[in-house]
C-alpha cells in the first residue's frame, strides 16, 4: 500500500484496556514450530530478492512456485504469468481446490514489489532480513513480504494436513501495487485473465491488523475502504518579457494566489457506513473530549463542530473529508526574465461516495481565477466501499478472538490506496484482514529500518493460516 498503512485517529491518548485481551504470545497465538521456521525461512528467502521498480517481481514469484510445487501442489494449481511485455513484472496464482467446484471462490492478494530502499540511509541491509532486538529488519517486513511469506507457509501446512476447503481458495501473489508500477498485476490480471482470479469475495493482507499503545492492544481493524487517488495541473500563463519591467501580469503570483486560496480550503465534511462505525467504535475506546466529538461525528447528520476539532489531527482530518494538496511547483524560464508559466501539481485524496466531477468543481470554485486552467492527470480508479457486513466483520472477529479474546474490531478506511482498488472496481468486495499487531506510533513502511516484531510475525503466520481455513470453509 501507498501510505498510510493504516489511518487511525491518532488522539488514542489514555486507554481503557480491559486485562482481558491483553496479548501474551500464548501457546495458542503461535503456529507449530516447523511451520514457525518455514514461515521465517520463506521471509529471509523473500526478503533477500530485490522486488524494487527496476528489479520486478518475476523472482519471488518463481521461489513461491517452487516451494509450493515441491510442497505438493499441482503444477497446473500454481500459475506464473506475466505480461508480454513486462517479463520481469510476474505474479503467481495458487489455486487450492475444494469440494465444490461450483462455489465461488475466495481471493487472497499478497504484493511481491517493495519500494526503493537506500542502503546507505539503513542501519542493515535492507534487502537482508537481519533479526535484531525481537524486530526483523528488512524492506518488504511491513509492506508486504510478511503477508506473503505467511500466505505460502500456511499454504504448504493446509496442504500438509491434507486440509480441503469448501470452496477454491485462490491466492495470487502480485507484481507492481506501489506507486508508478506500470504492470500491475491484479489489473493485469482481471484486465486478460479473469478467469483465474474470478472471486466472491477478496481478502487482501495489505493492511488493517491489530493496533497497540506501549504494548498494549487497542482494536483490531479490518479494511473496508479507501480514499481514492486523484490528480490534477494547474497552470497559468503570462506574456513574460524583460525582467527590469515587472507588470500586473505574472504567471507564478496568479498561480500562488490562487493555491494560496486552496491552503485555506477545506472540503466539506464526508461520513461513509465505515468511518461512522470507525468513530462510533473508537469513541467507546477513548475516554475525554475526543471520545464525546468522535461520538457526536458519528451521528447523521454529523456534529460538524465536533469534526471541526477532531480535523485538527491531520489523520481524523483525512478521515473526515476528500483533501487535495499542492505537492510539485514549477514557474519561469530565466532569472532575468519575466515567467511566462507556471504549473503546479494538485493531489487529492477522494472519500467513497464523492466523485471527480464534484472535486473538479469545488477546486475550480476555490482556486476562483478564470486563468488558472485546470486539468487531471490520469482517469482515478475510483475504489467504493466493500460494506462491513454483518457475516464479514462476524467472521473477522471470530477469528480475532480465537487468538486475542475480546478484542475490539473496528471497521476502517484507509488513506492511501491498495490493490483493492482493483478489485472493488471490478466489482468484487474487498476487505483488508491482517494478523500483524504494530504499535499505533510505528509506521515504517516505505521508511528506513523497516521492522516486524518476531513476535508479531509468528502471531500473524498463526493468524493467517486459521484465515485461510476459515474463509475456505465459508459458503
Ligand atoms: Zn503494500
Amino acid at each position: 500500500m501507498t501510505l498510510p498503512r493504516r489511518s487511525r485517529p491518532l488522539v488514542l491518548a489514555a486507554i481503557c484496556t480491559s486485562a482481558a485481551f491483553l496479548s501474551t504470545a500464548s501457546a495458542g497465538t503461535l503456529p507449530p514450530p516447523a511451520d514457525q521456521q518455514l514461515a521465517r525461512e520463506l521471509l529471509k528467502q523473500l526478503i533477500g530478492i530485490n522486488t524494487t521498480h527496476a528489479h520486478g517481481s518475476t523472482d519471488a514469484a518463481k521461489l513461491i512456485q517452487a516451494r509450493l510445487i515441491q510442497g505438493g501442489f499441482a503444477a497446473a494449481d500454481v500459475i506464473f504469468i506475466a505480461p508480454p511485455e513486462h517479463p520481469h513484472k510476474g505474479n503467481v496464482i495458487v489455486r487450492y481446490r475444494g469440494k465444490r467446484a461450483a462455489a465461488k471462490p475466495v481471493l487472497f492478494l499478497g504484493h511481491l514489489d517493495v519500494v526503493e530502499a537506500r542502503p546507505e540511509d539503513w542501519s542493515v541491509d535492507p534487502f537482508a532480513l537481519t533479526e535484531k532486538d525481537g524486530y526483523f529488519y528488512g524492506r518488504g517486513t511491513v509492506d508486504m513480504k510478511n503477508g506473503d511469506a505467511a500466505l505460502a507457509a500456511s499454504l504448504l501446512r493446509l496442504k500438509r494436513d491434507r486440509f480441503v476447503p469448501e470452496r477454491d481458495v485462490i491466492i495470487a501473489f502480485t507484481a507492481d501495487e506501489e506507486a508508478g508500477g506500470d504492470a500491475n498485476g491484479p489489473a493485469f490480471l482481471l484486465r486478460e485473465h479473469r478467469e483465474l482470479i474470478d472471486a466472491a469475495l477478496v481478502i487482501n493482507l495489505d493492511g488493517a491488523g491489530g493496533n497497540l499503545k506501549d504494548g498494549v492492544p487497542l482494536y483490531f481493524e479490518i479494511g473496508t475502504s479507501e480514499k481514492t487517488y486523484l490528480t490534477y495541473t494547474a497552470e497559468t500563463t503570462s506574456p513574460g518579457g524583460h525582467g527590469s519591467l515587472p507588470g500586473p501580469d505574472n504567471a507564478i503570483y496568479r498561480l500562488a494566489a490562487a493555491l494560496g486560496r486552496l491552503a485555506a480550503y477545506k472540503f466539506p465534511v464526508m461520513l461513509t457506513a465505515t468511518t461512522r462505525a470507525s468513530f462510533d467504535a473508537l469513541a467507546k475506546l477513548e475516554p475525554g473530549p475526543a471520545s464525546t466529538d468522535m461520538h457526536a461525528v458519528a451521528q447523521s447528520p454529523p456534529d460538524l463542530a465536533a469534526a471541526e476539532r477532531l480535523s485538527q489531527n491531520v489523520r481524523n482530518n483525512a478521515l473526515l473529508r476528500t483533501t487535495c494538496v499542492a505537492t510539485l511547483i514549477s514557474g519561469g524560464h530565466a532569472e532575468n526574465a519575466l515567467p511566462q508559466r507556471s504549473r503546479a501539481t494538485i493531489q487529492c485524496r477522494m472519500m467513497p461516495g464523492d466523485t471527480e466531477s464534484n472535486v473538479q468543481a469545488q477546486l475550480i470554485r476555490v482556486l476562483d481565477d478564470a486563468a488558472v486552467r485546470l486539468s487531471l492527470d490520469a482517469q482515478p480508479i475510483v475504489s467504493p466501499e466493500s460494506a462491513p457486513t454483518p457475516q464479514i466483520t462476524k467472521t473477522v472477529a471470530d477469528l480475532a478472538h480465537s487468538m486475542w479474546p475480546g478484542v475490539p474490531l473496528v471497521p476502517s478506511m484507509a488513506t492511501g490506496f491498495s490493490d483493492d482498488r482493483q478489485t472493488r472496481n471490478a466489482g468484487i468486495p474487498s476487505y483488508d484482514v491482517s494478523g500483524v499487531w504494530m504499535d499505533v506510533n510505528e509506521n515504517r513502511a516505505h521508511g528506513r529500518d523497516e521492522r516486524i516484531g518476531v513476535k508479531a510475525f509468528d502471531e500473524s503466520v498463526e493468524f493467517t493460516y486459521r484465515l485461510i481455513k476459515t474463509m475456505g470453509r465459508e459458503q
